[in-house]
C-alpha cells in the first residue's frame, strides 16, 4: 500500500507546496529506515495556514449545530472506508503492530468521533440562566481559531480528540502533527477534505516544535493551543503562549500508580503489567508504578516477570499479539539510560535489561523490563519512561500505597485492584489524578480523559471536551 505524500500540507481546502520549508526523514522504527519524507513548514507556510483559518472564522462560527454534526458523520464514515490505509501508515510511522494498529490505535480515533457526535446531540450552546433570571441568556461560542499540536504515540485518539470538538465548536483550526508521525495525519486531511470541509476551516502543517510549534504557540491571531506531549514542550508552549494570553489546553505525562491490595483478583498482577506494556508503554496513562501489598509482592514479581518474558517485540509489519519497537532512536537511547540508572540507584532487575532484544538487532527494540524493590525516590520511579519498563514497590498499609501513589509530580490515571467496593471508592477519592481505573474497568463513552499537576488542564472527550473550545458568552436584556 503506498504510502501518503508528507512533503504537502492541506492549507485553505487544497494540497499545497511548502513555500519555505525543509525536508525531514520519516524512519520506520522496526527497520532504522527512511519511509517517506517529510516537510517542515516554515514561517510563510506557517503564516498562510493561519492566514487561512482566521478568514473562515466568521463563516464557520455562524454556521448551525446541525450542518457540524452532518459534517462530522460524513468524517466517520470517511474514515472508516481508509481504516486500512490508516493502520498501515500508523504501523509504518511510530511501529505499532499492524493488528495492534487496526484494532486499537484506528479504532481511538472513530471512538472518539462517535462518541463526540453522541455528546454533541445533548449539549444545548444556548439556554436560560434559570428561572430567577428569565431576561438572562448563556450562550455558547466557539473560543476562534486553535492550534492543535499532537504527539506520535496514538496519532490518530489526539487528533479526533482536538479535530472533532473544535470542529463542532464552531472553531477553524491548524493542525500540527507530530513530525515524527506524519503520515496518518496526512491521510486523516485526505478524509476532511473528501468530507467536503469548507475551505479554510481545517488546515494542516508539517513541521516541528521549534517551527511550527513555536509559531502557533505566540501567533496573535491563533486563540487557543490544544497540546498533548511532553511536559518539556507543554512549559515551553505555555510561556511562549502567555505573551498574547491565549488559553492554553494541555494533556501531559503520566506516572500511574497500579494499587494491588491483599483482595485484589486473581488476574490483577498480569492484567496491571500488560497494561503497562501494550503500545511498548508509549501511553501517557501506562500504571508504571506497581504498588502490592506486602503480602503480594512475591506473587506480583513473579507474576510480572513472566509477562515480560511472554510479551516479546517483533516487527510492526508482522501479524500477531506481539509489541513492537519504541518510536526513535532517541526514545531508545532515552530508554536505555533509564534502565541504567534504575540498576545503578538500586532497583532489583527481574526481566530484561539494557540491549536489544535476541534476533533483532536493526530497528528500535527495548526489552520488556520489569524492576522489583523500586522506591518511590528512584528516578525511574519518578520519571516517565515512556517504554516497556515497569517499577514494582511493596507497600504495608493503604495510607502508604495513598502516600506513595500521590508522591509524584503527575496526576494522570492511578489504578485500584480489590474486591472490596468500599476499599474501592474510598481510595479513589484520596488519589490525585484526573482519572481513577478500578478492576480494569476502562472508562465508558463519553468519558472526560485528562489530568491533574504536572498531567495537564482541560478534560478531552465528551461534552467537556467540547465545552473546552468554547467561551460562555452571558447576554442579559433578552427577550424570548
Ligand atoms: P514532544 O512533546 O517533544 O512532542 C509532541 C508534539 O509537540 C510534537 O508535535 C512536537 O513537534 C511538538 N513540540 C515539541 N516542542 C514544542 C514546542 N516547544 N512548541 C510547540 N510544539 C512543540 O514529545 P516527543 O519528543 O515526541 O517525546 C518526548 C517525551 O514526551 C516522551 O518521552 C514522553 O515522555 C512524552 N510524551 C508524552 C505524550 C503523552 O501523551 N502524554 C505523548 C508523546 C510524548
Amino acid at each position: 500500500m503506498a504510502l501518503p505524500d508528507t512533503t504537502e500540507f492541506y492549507i485553505n481546502g487544497s494540497f499545497t507546496k511548502s513555500i519555505d520549508g525543509s525536508e525531514m526523514p520519516v524512519m520506520n522504527p522496526s527497520y532504522d529506515t527512511q519511509c517517506a519524507t517529510v516537510m517542515l513548514g516554515g514561517q510563510k507556510d506557517g503564516e498562510a495556514a493561519v492566514a487561512a483559518a482566521k478568514a473562515a472564522f466568521n463563516s464557520w462560527s455562524q454556521s448551525s449545530k446541525e450542518e457540524r454534526i452532518a459534517l462530522v458523520e460524513r468524517i466517520l464514515a470517511i474514515y472508516n472506508d481508509h481504516a486500512d490505509e490508516m493502520a498501515v501508515a500508523i504501523s509504518t510511522e511510530m511501529g505499532a503492530p499492524i493488528d495492534y494498529a487496526t484494532n486499537a490505535q484506528v479504532t481511538a480515533g472513530s471512538w472518539h468521533i462517535e462518541n463526540f457526535l453522541m455528546a454533541v446531540k445533548d449539549l444545548a450552546f444556548d439556554h436560560p440562566l434559570g428561572d430567577h433570571a428569565p431576561e438572562d441568556r448563556i450562550v455558547y461560542e466557539p473560543v476562534g481559531v486553535v492550534g492543535l499540536i499532537t504527539p506520535w504515540n496514538w496519532p490518530m485518539n489526539q487528533v479526533t480528540l482536538k479535530v472533532i470538538p473544535a470542529l463542532l465548536a464552531g472553531c477553524t483550526m491548524v493542525l500540527k502533527p507530530s513530525e515524527i508521525a506524519p503520515l496518518s495525519s496526512q491521510i486523516f486531511a485526505k478524509i476532511m477534505h473528501e468530507a467536503g470541509t469548507p475551505a479554510g476551516v481545517f488546515n494542516m502543517v508539517h513541521g516541528d516544535g521549534t517551527g511550527i510549534g513555536t509559531l502557533l504557540s505566540g501567533h496573535e491571531d491563533i486563540d487557543m493551543i490544544s497540546f498533548t506531549g511532553s511536559t518539556r514542550a507543554g512549559q515551553a508552549i505555555s510561556a511562549n503562549a502567555a505573551k498574547t494570553l491565549k488559553r492554553v489546553h494541555l494533556e501531559l505525562g503520566g506516572k500511574g500508580a497500579n494499587i494491588i491490595f491483599d483482595d485484589a483478583d486473581e488476574k490483577a498482577v498480569k492484567r496491571g503489567a500488560i497494561h503497562c506494556f501494550n503500545n511498548t508503554g508509549q501511553s501517557c496513562n501506562a500504571p508504571t508504578r506497581m504498588l502490592v501489598s506486602r503480602n503480594r509482592y512475591d506473587e506480583a514479581v513473579a507474576t510480572a516477570k513472566a509477562v515480560a518474558e511472554m510479551m516479546q517485540p517483533d516487527k510492526s509489519d508482522k501479524s500477531g499479539r506481539h509489541i513492537g519497537p519504541v518510536v526513535s532512536d532517541v526514545q531508545y537511547d532515552k530508554i536505555q539510560s533509564l534502565i541504567e540508572t534504575g540498576i545503578s540507584e538500586g532497583a532489583e532487575l527481574v526481566a530484561g535489561g539494557t540491549g536489544k532484544p535476541d534476533g533483532l538487532d536493526d530497528g528500535y527494540f527495548v526489552r520488556p523490563t520489569v524492576f522489583a524493590n523500586v522506591t518511590n525516590d528512584m528516578t525511574i520511579a519518578r520519571e516517565e519512561i515512556f517504554g516497556p519498563v515497569l517499577s514494582i514497590m511493596p507497600f504495608d498499609s493503604e495510607e502508604e500505597a495513598i502516600a506513595i501513589a500521590n508522591d509524584t509530580p503527575y496526576g494522570l490515571t492511578n489504578y485500584i485492584q480489590s474486591q472490596n467496593p468500599e476499599t474501592c471508592r474510598r481510595v479513589a477519592r484520596q488519589l490525585r489524578s484526573g482519572m481513577v481505573e478500578l478492576n480494569g474497568k476502562g472508562r465508558g463513552r463519553m468519558s472526560p480523559f485528562g489530568g491533574m499537576k504536572a498531567s495537564g488542564n482541560g478534560r478531552e472527550g465528551g461534552k467537556w471536551g467540547i465545552e473546552d473550545f468554547m467561551e460562555i458568552k452571558a447576554i442579559s436584556g433578552w427577550k424570548a
